[in-house]
């Protein structure tokens, strides 16, 4: 069978290091060769999509989303179904959702039912992140396993000792050695339980329940503690560790201090941290703002900007975590510490990006790719398959149009949810056509893709990661 070729043509083309108008040139499911505008005859192609007056983006990569998640009660608004037709919508091509970890249970075998859930369900690529809850025997010679199937990334928690999910430093240690044996690298949401506990306690004792208070239990100094903590014990045991949702100006400091001592630390942040403030939490439907870490001031915002400029931030996701308002609303019973945290935002992801980085000067757009595509399929071990518009590359590709203007709510995002965290906002650009290996997905705003297209991808963390 002869493979298809189809041609973009006339568009301005964005890596992780350039801006250049140039054709591209796919056949089958990968990018085959770039030329000068007007180099290839569009006669020999069996389709020609026309990029004139758009930026052509290698399709991005969420490494931090929610699919089919139970969660304080509920269950994320998003499956695979739902959760990777909006990512397609906002140009996404590629997702790693969580796997959930029921304490005790095999990590191989939680992977590989999520997997089966995913299956056959997927409009775009995906892979999971496994999830560790201990260090018990059993977890520790799952690991290399997991690496070896194609996983080579799973998270911990420094908090949720009430949930059971609390991994304390004795197993953290042994987590890390075998982490570091396996060619892992381990995923920690930093925040210090005893400082949340404590302040948790503090409020409520006070009578303080207003939806503010979840921010006030939870203060950066919990967060700044954790992150500290776990690079004093990548001192024992040195392991490639990332920070998911880094969300204080104190945090990228820390980070940035151990990058520069060379530990094999990397971090993020999500869309939400660089754009809402806990401003937002004093509001009657504050209680939808509630997300762990929790919003934080505007010097954060700032700092987080400029350290996703400059680093140490390699990556900005959205840590998609819908919950249904209606169940937010019932299960908080108007306590802040009731209400199941999480936001929906796979979707807004690029638009919200490039209306508050780009266009406002914050960050460039080679350095929007790199924090949406190319470092995410980087450091998740997918790179240059994913995140790459070089020949030999899935031709996960983007047409977004940067001039179009929108209002965006959640009437007119595909977001399977009511609530949309950035609605009423005025935003630029939309990605106009989006190609997950090669087929078209989404083809003038319009959701055209099967299910059936998106498939596993298999990761292996690069040694520049590791080491
Ligand atoms: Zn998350």
């Amino acid at each position: 069978m002869t493979k298809k070729k189809l041609l973009i043509h006339g568009g301005t083309v964005v890596s992780a290091s350039d801006v250049a108008p140039y054709d591209i040139v796919i056949e089958g499911e990968r990018i085959a060769a770039h030329g000068l505008s007007g180099a290839f005859d569009p006669a020999s192609f069996d389709e020609v999509l026309d990029a004139t007056g758009l930026l052509v983006l290698p399709g991005l990569v969420d490494p931090h989303v929610h699919f089919d998640s139970p969660f304080m009660g509920s269950k994320t608004v998003h499956d695979f179904h739902s959760g990777t037709a909006a990512a397609a919508y906002g140009g996404i091509t590629t997702v790693i959702s969580f796997s959930t970890q029921p304490k005790g249970s095999s990590l191989l075998r939680n992977l590989y039912e999520h997997e089966r859930k995913a299956d056959g369900q997927a409009y775009i690529d995906w892979s999971i992140h496994g999830i560790l809850l201990d260090s018990s025997e059993q977890t520790l010679l799952e690991i290399p396993e997991l690496v070896e199937a194609g996983v080579p990334t799973y998270k911990c928690f420094t908090t949720y000792r009430h949930s059971d999910r609390l991994m304390d430093d004795d197993s953290m240690l042994l987590v890390l050695r075998t982490t570091a044996e396996s060619g892992g690298m381990l995923m920690v949401h930093c925040e210090n339980d005893a400082i949340l506990e404590y302040r948790l306690a503090r409020e409520l004792d006070q009578g303080h329940t207003s939806w503010i208070y979840h921010a006030r239990s939870r203060p950066r100094s919990a967060e700044n503690v954790a992150i500290q903590r776990v690079i004093d014990l990548m001192k024992e045991e040195r392991a490639p560790v990332y920070i998911v949702h880094a969300s204080t100006a104190e945090s990228v400091q820390i980070i940035q201090k151990a990058q520069s001592q060379g530990d094999p630390i990397h971090c993020e942040t999500c869309t939400h941290y660089l754009v809402l403030t806990e401003d937002l939490l004093n509001s009657e439907l504050g209680h939808l703002f509630i997300c762990s870490p929790p919003l934080r001031t505007q010097r954060d915002l700032d700092a987080l900007w400029r350290a996703s400029r400059v680093g140490p931030i390699e990556i900005i996701s959205s840590d998609d975590a819908g919950l249904p308002s209606a169940d937010r609303t019932r299960l908080s019973e108007g306590r802040f510490d009731k209400v199941p945290n999480g936001m929906p935002g796979v979707e807004p992801r690029l638009t919200m990006l490039y209306t508050e980085g780009v266009k406002k000067g914050r960050i460039s757009l080679p350095r929007l790719v790199s924090l949406t595509a190319t470092n995410p399929a980087r450091l998740f071990g997918m790179f240059p398959q994913k995140g790459s518009l070089a020949p030999g590359s899935d031709a996960d590709i983007v047409l977004f149009d940067p001039d179009i203007g929108w209002t965006m709510s959640a009437e007119t995002l595909h977001m399977n949810t009511d609530f949309c965290p950035f609605e009423g906002r005025d935003v630029f650009g939309k990605p106009k056509t989006v190609l997950c290996r090669g087929e078209v997905v989404v083809r003038d705003h319009e959701l055209i893709g099967t299910p059936k297209h998106g498939r596993r991808i298999v990761r292996k963390l690069d040694r520049s990661v590791i080491d």
